[in-house]
């Protein structure tokens, strides 16, 4: 089985003037009824594929790949990463998590402690969480600001707005340097949520991943949905799309994640380099070298 093209196309989001997160159900299910058994076959085939592209990527050593995962509580971002990296080679990938920033990385504009985790040419970066936090968590908790002591801005506009502007051009100095930057935010519903978050009460094996504080978040659910929009809205490019992903089934979720990243990687035209007339003649003689040592 396939996974249809028009499935990855309805939830890659390039150009957010017009987007409406309404447009995009947790549940949606493209009408696929895919079977736990061909997910499985789907994501074993994707793993295969990344990682081909992966060993691409290495080798052309112009690009790099920066996934970011964002997410509300319990949607799958933890499980979902874990899958994208066991199709890949770990040397040519890194996963970063951003909590709550130190008194350190407080001391630094709001990009700074993402900027020095980003991938090399050639590497897959993943954010568990990034930069967006900042038009999302802090949005909806203005009183986190106190902390960043911002000084009196010269600049007009909202600090959301001018956050925006860092983002947008933050992003598109990458793209024009060599990152390719894919977002995902993993939708889940709010029931969904709930049931996730009470199979952690429920189940003792589960016990630990509960967090008291994601319960109090399900309060400020709207406000999140509204920053989400607005962010994606202010942000989605075609030179660094985010994809909108249903999460409410864990296992379409996860495959619809790495075809898309396998999608992007194959767009990239990422090439084996092609050895000169000097090499190819370098290389007979050491095989002549080789052979008669
Ligand atoms: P998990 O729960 O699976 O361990 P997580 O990413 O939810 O992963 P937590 O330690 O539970 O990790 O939560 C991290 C918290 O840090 C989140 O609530 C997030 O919103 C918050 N956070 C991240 N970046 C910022 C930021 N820049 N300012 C304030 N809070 C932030
Ligand atoms: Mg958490």
């Amino acid at each position: 089985m396939k996974l249809p093209d028009k499935i990855l196309k309805a939830t890659r989001v390039s150009e957010g003037k017009d987007f409406a997160l309404a447009a995009h159900k947790p549940a949606e299910g493209f009408g696929l009824k895919l079977k736990k058994a061909d997910a499985k076959a789907l994501l074993a085939e994707g793993k295969e594929q990344l990682s081909a592209m992966q060993e691409r990527l290495y080798a052309d050593d112009r690009w790099s790949l920066l996934l970011i995962f964002q997410a509300m509580d319990a949607a799958g971002k933890d499980s979902t990463i874990k899958h994208v990296m066991s199709g890949v080679n770990p040397q040519g990938c890194e996963v970063h998590s951003f909590k709550a920033p130190s008194a350190e990385e407080l001391d630094h504009d709001f990009l700074w402690r993402t900027t020095c985790r980003l991938p090399q040419r050639g590497r897959i970066g993943i954010f568990n969480r990034s930069y967006y936090e900042e038009v999302l968590v802090v949005r909806v908790h203005p009183g986190f600001l106190e902390a960043q002591r911002l000084p009196p801005s010269p600049h007009d506009g909202s600090l959301w707005e001018q956050r925006f502007d860092s983002i947008r051009d933050f992003e598109r100095h990458m793209a024009r340097n060599g990152t390719r930057i894919l977002k995902f935010f993993l939708h889940v519903s709010k029931d969904e949520q709930k049931r996730r978050q009470m199979e952690r009460i429920d189940n003792p094996d589960k016990n630990w991943k509960f967090n008291a504080r994601d319960v109090d978040e399900r309060a400020h659910w709207d406000r999140y949905m509204a920053s989400y929009e607005e962010a994606i809205r202010e942000t989605a490019r075609p030179h660094a799309p985010w994809y909108v992903v249903p999460a409410d089934d864990k296992w379409l979720m996860r495959v619809i994640v790495l075809k898309a990243i396998v999608a992007e990687l194959e767009g990239l035209d990422l090439n084996f380099p092609q050895l000169d007339a000097a090499a190819t003649v370098k290389l007979a003689e050491a095989r002549k070298a080789l052979e008669a040592s």
